[in-house]
């Protein structure tokens, strides 16, 4: 099998991926989204480069088990819930379904496990009780339960944060702080498992051996990954956010409880930024799938902005980068589909072949297999394609790496989608000038049209006396 590498944000090194898992199987647990809300399209970044690479283990032949959890008890979705008057399951229950709707929009495979923080609350129930007996955990005079950071010497080794150097505030007996799930590195703390109920959480609380209440955040992650996938994980990813406090709890609560290595490869993606700003409804930049699809983008398109950076980098997101992305994927698919048509084959499911040895693409599938640099998967695809003919084999490799890239379905056709669309007058009318203009070898005009055209969602195909208008 081929070996994928990828750097870790523990050992601080890119390392060859290896399952730990005797059937070579590899594991992947994923952060999901909290759904008190939509999703923006910088969560959609951080989603979208974990399905490239899921796809990626695919396409080389992995067996891969895949899960990623739906956050749905929390104060924003207790806030969210109490604010509309319904129940926390209605209410999460709708955000729930309009991330899926995003996320099949955008091609997003879906998990083999997709467990709920709310469905799984005996599992965290019980890894607190562990803790508890293992004296890495302590009941506070409320009824809230905390990790005990001071219990456990290896905390920081995925962040890099010193615990000694900070004034920490640990043994808190008062239990009547640090409940807080997210905070600074500088305000580093024991942190809170099982939160005691308060009126403010109405109707949202479960029963524990230490009174009514609900789970914090981070054991969610710990009690749902080792119950889909097992003690130790070998992929572990979320958005840099995460590394700390979410993830360097998650692995002190876990190893506390194992007593095994937690994750064995930490994979974190950078954020994205909109114009060169942080994304935030003050500001008017925070886009969802629905703001920019509601502008005329097609999400495929915008899956294709959103994974063109490396996952390492910072993405700077701009509509003019969303149009250079349609451009981009519409001659892409003309390339295609004048193959297609000059060829007379078309897609069918033999086209996705697994660890294949690439003839026409080596330098692409490559770029990938190094530390998932999309950006030069599709820098080369680009120049390959400028420079070769179309061929069944190439076809076949082509559809792979689309496949990894999540783009097959807007770039390959099937031959009944090939079908004359109606035409809009004045799409027909840049035809016929366009005709013209090749008709009297004004061939800058001519180009210019044609790309014009595919700008505006239509290709043309030239037959000797004529030519076809086709939707992309
Ligand atoms: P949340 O729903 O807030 O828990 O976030 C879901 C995922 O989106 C997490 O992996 C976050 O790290 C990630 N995320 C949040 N904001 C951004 C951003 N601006 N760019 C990229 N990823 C983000
Ligand atoms: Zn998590």
């Amino acid at each position: 099998m081929d070996v994928i590498k990828l750097y870790d944000t523990q050992s601080h090194q890119i390392k060859e991926i290896v399952p730990s898992n005797s059937d070579g199987t590899l594991s992947i647990y994923c952060c999901g989204p909290t759904v008190y809300n939509y999703a923006h399209i910088g969560n959609f970044r951080t989603f979208l480069l974990q399905d490239v690479l899921h796809r990626l283990l695919i396409a080389m032949g992995y067996r891969v088990k895949f899960a990623r959890n739906i956050t749905d008890v929390d104060d924003k979705t207790i806030r969210g819930a109490q604010r509309e008057n319904i129940s926390l399951q209605s209410f999460t229950k709708r955000w729930t379904d309009i991330f899926h709707r995003d996320c099949e929009a955008l091609n997003i495979l879906s998990p083999d496990a997709e467990p709920k923080a709310a469905s799984h609350i005996a599992e965290q129930i019980a890894m607190i009780e562990i803790l508890i007996q293992k004296k890495h955990a302590y009941v506070a005079s409320d009824g809230s339960v905390y990790f005990r950071l001071s219990s456990y010497p290896d905390y920081g080794k995925l962040s890099g944060i010193d615990v000694k150097r900070l004034a920490t505030q640990n043994e808190n007996s008062m239990g009547q702080t640090n409940l807080a799930d997210e905070y600074d590195r500088d305000s580093v703390h024991d942190f809170a498992l099982w939160k005691a109920y308060k009126k403010e959480d109405g109707d949202v609380f479960w029963k524990s051996p230490w009174g009514k209440g609900r789970p914090g955040w981070h054991i969610e992650c710990s009690a749902m990954s080792v119950k889909y996938l097992g003690e130790t994980i070998d992929i572990h990813g979320g958005g840099i956010d995460l590394c700390f406090p979410h993830h360097e709890n998650e692995m002190a609560q876990t190893e506390c409880v194992t007593g095994k290595p937690f994750v064995r490869y930490w994979f974190h993606s950078q954020h994205l930024q909109v114009e060169g700003q942080k994304m935030s409804k003050s500001l008017g930049n925070l886009f969802t799938l629905s703001d920019l699809e509601n502008k005329g983008y097609d999400a495929h398109v915008i899956r294709y902005a959103l994974v063109n950076g490396h996952y390492r980098q910072i993405l700077n997101f701009t509509l003019f980068g969303l149009d250079a992305a349609r451009s981009a994927l519409s001659k892409l698919r003309a390339k295609v589909m004048n193959w297609q048509k000059a060829n007379n084959f078309f897609l069918n499911e033999s086209l996705l072949q697994k660890n294949i040895a690439y003839r026409h693409f080596n330098s692409a599938i490559e770029a990938l297999k190094n530390d998932l640099n999309v950006p030069k998967c599709l820098g080369e695809i680009f120049s390959i394609l400028n420079n070769t003919e179309g061929s069944e084999s190439l076809f076949s490799e082509l559809y792979t790496l689309c496949f990894i890239l999540g783009i097959e379905k807007f770039v390959f056709h099937w031959k009944e989608d090939l079908k004359m669309a109606e035409i809009p007058s004045d799409i027909a009318e840049l035809a016929t000038q366009r005709w013209e203009a090749k008709q009297s070898k004004n061939f800058t005009k001519s180009d210019r049209l044609r790309q014009l055209l595919i700008e505006k969602g239509w290709h043309i195909v030239d037959h000797r006396d004529g030519y076809e208008l086709e939707k992309l």
